[in-house]
């Protein structure tokens, strides 16, 4: 086995195949141990199941969403998610999962080419070496050049521009988070009809805060400068001043990539294999739950034939990745996320606000995807049950000609 990257993602499935006891080479451009850029966040309940809360280093319990004034009614209050939020402590979730691979056989090499050769398969480095292996993982991210996937046009892309810093005055209350302030009072007319941004913002105590612009997916992205501009006009209409900046966020990632080719020789693991939820953007709880099916299949297809080749052992892999369940739930998380980024942000906003009057494990399945077919079904035709007429519309119409 030989696992490309040093990820979430390959981090996930090294655990995994080691856990397995399958022999695994790992190639990155950078030592395993070097720090993630990002901070990962998720719904604190989806890691209860993996007994793994405790790598949580921020968990809030004040978590809440603004949606503004919907439907000509007197600006809305906040909606309460009475639904804990945590943020990883990326050094323990490194440390966690690293510890898992002890004993690894890490290489620091680019690769640049990868070559089936019927049985194994050849992985050429910009150095020069060269690896040879049974099957290989890709767990390079997003923007993998190895991985086959068809066309379908324009890539919608999630941009983010954040600050971890102190400020004024507070720009959320105290120990709250907010998942979405979709607020658009500080917006001019003009500037209403361009593609809607939230705020992401929460705090971390010793009045620190985090707080981020951020487009849901646009294609083309919106640009960073955008959303430091935009960033700085909502906090400016509050009174709130950035005094010091801890550190920056810049967020770029596809959300809906077409799912890989299945038949393809070379497996995926993470943002290379198309994993990002195409409604939400999120991705680390499912690295988690679907790592250990990924692993077991390889493990169980060279058990039962030791001498199976490459092809096989990724059709089969793949098989295991993206049964039908979870393609088909997938293609309806991008049919809805098309008619998100049709609708204009008052129609969002009123999208949001309906969406989370949904019954809490509704709405937390459809985020976490982790409900089945028949109920992701069930709950979308909920949703549109309760929805207004202008949601239901825009749902079955599409709203504009917007790319947003
Ligand atoms: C700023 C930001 C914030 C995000 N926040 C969240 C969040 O809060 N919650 C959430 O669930 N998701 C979040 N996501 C989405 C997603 O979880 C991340 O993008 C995640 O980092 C993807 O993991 P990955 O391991 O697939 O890819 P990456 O994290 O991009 O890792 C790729 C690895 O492959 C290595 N690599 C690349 N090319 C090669 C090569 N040719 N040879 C060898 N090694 C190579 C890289 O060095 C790196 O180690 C966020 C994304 C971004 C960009």
């Amino acid at each position: 086995m030989l696992v490309l990257g040093a990820g979430p993602a390959a981090l996930c499935i090294i655990a995994e195949l080691v856990e397995q006891g399958l022999k695994v080479t790992a190639l990155a451009s950078h030592p395993p141990d070097k720090p993630w850029p990002n901070t990962y966040g998720i719904w604190a309940e989806e890691l209860e199941p993996l007994g793994m809360t405790s790598l949580l280093g921020h968990r809030w319990k004040n978590t809440v969403s603004f949606f503004g004034n919907v439907l000509d009614q007197e600006l809305s209050p906040p909606i309460h998610h009475n639904f804990d939020y945590g943020l990883f402590d990326q050094f323990a979730l490194q440390k966690a999962l690293l510890d898992r691979c002890a004993g690894l056989d890490w290489s620091l090499e680019t690769a640049m080419d990868i070559q089936f050769l019927g049985p194994n398969t050849k992985v050429l480095c910009t150095s020069g070496r060269t690896f040879l292996a049974r099957v290989v993982i890709d767990a390079s991210g997003h923007r993998s050049r190895f991985i086959r996937r068809p066309d379908h046009g324009p890539v919608a892309e999630q941009a983010a521009y954040g600050v971890v810093g102190r400020f004024s005055s507070p720009p959320v209350q105290s120990e709250q988070f907010v998942l979405m302030d979709f607020r658009p009072d500080h917006l001019s007319s003009a500037q209403q009809k361009e593609p809607p941004t939230f705020l992401y913002a929460m705090d971390f105590g010793d009045d620190i805060f985090f707080v981020e612009e951020t487009s849901l997916a646009c294609s083309p992205p919106l640009s960073w400068q955008t959303l430091r501009e935009r960033l700085h006009l909502r906090l400016s209409h509050r009174g709130v001043q950035i005094t010091e900046i801890i550190h920056e966020e810049h967020c770029l990632f596809p959300m809906n990539l077409p799912l890989p080719d299945r038949n393809q020789p070379l497996l995926a693991f993470g943002g290379a294999a198309s994993m990002v939820h195409p409604a939400s953007g999120y991705m680390v709880g499912a690295l988690l739950r679907r790592a250990p099916t990924l692993a077991k299949q390889i493990a169980s297809s060279l058990a039962i034939e030791p001498a199976l080749d490459s092809a096989s052992i990724a059709r089969q892999g793949w098989q295991a990745l993206w049964p039908t369940e979870l393609v088909l739930r997938h293609r309806l998380y991008q049919f809805g996320l098309r008619r998100l980024m049709s609708f204009d942000e008052s129609r969002l906003r009123l999208f949001f606000a309906t969406f989370f009057k949904l019954p809490r494990e509704d709405w937390s399945g459809f985020l976490a995807n982790t409900l089945s077919l028949t109920r992701l079904i069930k709950v979308m035709l909920g949703l549109f049950s309760i929805s207004p007429w202008r949601i239901k519309f825009g749902m079955v119409f599409g709203a504009s000609q917007n790319k947003f």
